[in-house]
């Protein structure tokens, strides 16, 4: 090769563009190549242009390595790529030079150019590798979900489209959808798998009508082999997101491109989204998750304490699986600690110490008993009628039984004492509260009685 040619020209970037061509295939290379410009050179800085930040950014995270690689076959002393935005009439937009480093350094300096200037490169949500089919626990509640999203998965075709996913907050809808793209990439490296909230999805509508680029903005989602779209139930009254939403699930459906969607609710019952957005949404496959059932807790449980590789009981496993019933992500929550603690102190947990570890969540769980049932329950052991929760009636035949349960609604419901007072008959919070001391101290004198209000609680608290 000529010594001259150190440094670039626009004849030679035509080269390295034909060469770029060959290599990411005619698609991809139109979509975001195409438009590289030549726009200057030095020794060892090759600078290029292109017309948005947009594509700016997507070709620096995404074809940096590439494009460098054939710069430096074709001259070996080149060092660095700057991409500048330059607007039609040739004018180089101010600030928006980016000089292309390795793809490492490229990650962290996207995150800070996202916040700072430009309209986001990568639309797109990275997956969570824990996330994948392996790893989800199958049972009752969960069946229909799992078998719909393996489909989905496997399939060669788009069968149903959308896959509509719902269920309550913890239940594992994230999980299902990053496993279904992992699948997919796992099966079929070549299709295009984009997994983003509807949250994100509306970020990136809002910045694209603020930078004008609605354009690019439509093609990236529209160039899309499989859509996910986690949490829709956020677009729910925001009318312009929807709307742009609605299209975008149109053109990917009319090109038979597969859809799948997660929100909290069925989509009927989806608040503030357009009748027209919700029969659309409804028209595939809906699957619900149902809450866990006692077996698929303890399910999830032994499966996550076995890849901990730690041993944790069976019987505070079951202890946990009965305790905490709200969703399976606050369940693996209690399950990290128990862990961390074993770890640490060097010995199996007891249900004792998860009591104690976890205090703070068996409360919030504990909080379901009501007083009601705490007044039923406490009449009923001492025999009284459980009108005399809420009578006048001061004899100690009753006074003390009311005052059990008073003491107990203050230990195991998260009421207050006005709240308490209020619902024995509209007492004094004075009252309840020289109750909570009475039985405390009769508690520390008689053994017996102590017994009994501890068995009371317990009975109470399972
Ligand atoms: P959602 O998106 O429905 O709110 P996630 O998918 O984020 O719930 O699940 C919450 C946590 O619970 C995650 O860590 C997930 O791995 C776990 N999880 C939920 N269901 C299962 C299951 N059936 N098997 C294994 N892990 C599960
Ligand atoms: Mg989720």
């Amino acid at each position: 090769m000529n010594k001259d040619v150190s440094s670039f020209n626009s004849d030679i970037w035509e080269k390295i563009k034909q060469k770029l061509k060959k290599e990411v295939g005619e698609t991809a290379f139109n979509n975001w190549l195409k438009q590289l410009k030549f726009n200057s050179s030095d020794k060892e800085i090759l600078t290029v242009s292109v017309p948005t930040k947009f594509l700016r950014d997507w070709i620096a995270t995404h074809y940096a390595d590439k494009i460098k690689r054939v710069c430096k076959e074709k001259n070996p002393d080149f060092l660095n790529l700057k991409i500048v935005v330059k607007q039609n009439s040739g004018r180089i937009i101010p600030g928006t030079e980016r000089i292309v480093k390795n793809q490492e350094e490229n990650k962290s300096l996207d995150i800070r150019s996202q916040q700072s200037f430009s309209y986001p490169g990568d639309f797109g949500a990275p997956l969570d590798p824990r996330f994948t089919f392996d790893n989800f626990v199958v049972g009752k509640p969960n069946e229909l979900a799992f078998a719909a999203a393996k489909r989905v998965a496997e399939a060669e075709k788009v069968t149903f489209n959308p896959l509509f996913l719902y269920g309550g907050v913890g239940l594992g809808k994230t999980h299902l959808m990053n496993a279904i793209a992992w699948e997919i990439k796992k099966n079929n490296s070549e299709r295009k798998v984009i997994y983003l909230s509807a949250e994100k999805f509306m970020y990136q509508f809002v910045r694209a009508l603020r930078y004008k680029d609605i354009a690019t903005f439509k093609d990236q989602f529209r160039s899309i082999d499989v859509l996910m779209i986690d949490d829709v139930q956020f677009i729910g009254g925001k009318e312009n997101t929807q709307e742009e939403f609605f299209h975008t699930f149109n053109a990917l459906v009319e090109q038979n491109r597969q859809i799948i969607i997660s929100a909290d609710k069925s989509p009927s019952d989806l608040e503030g989204l357009e009748e027209r957005l919700k029969s659309r949404l409804g028209g595939g496959l809906i699957a619900d998750i149902h809450p866990t059932t006692y077996e698929l807790r303890l399910g999830i449980l032994l499966e996550k304490a076995q890849k901990r590789g730690v041993e944790i009981p069976l019987k505070v496993l079951e202890f946990l699986s009965h305790k905490i019933t709200s969703n399976v992500r606050e369940m693996e929550g209690a399950l990290n600690r128990l862990v961390a603690h074993a770890t640490l102190v060097g010995r199996p947990v007891t249900i004792e110490t998860a009591q104690e570890l976890l205090q703070d969540l068996l409360r919030a769980h504990d909080k379901k008993v009501t007083i009601e049932e705490i007044q039923k329950k406490v009449a009923e052991h001492y025999n009284i009628r459980l009108t005399d929760m809420y009578s006048p009636r001061r004899s100690r035949s009753v006074a003390r039984p009311r005052q059990v349960a008073m003491y107990l609604a203050k230990s195991i419901t998260s009421r207050s004492l006005p709240e308490i007072g209020r619902k024995f008959g509209g007492r004094d919070h004075t009252t309840v509260m020289h109750a909570v001391r009475k039985i405390e101290e009769l508690k520390t004198t008689d053994s017996i009685f102590n017994e009994d209000v501890e068995l009371l609680k317990r009975m109470l608290e399972n």
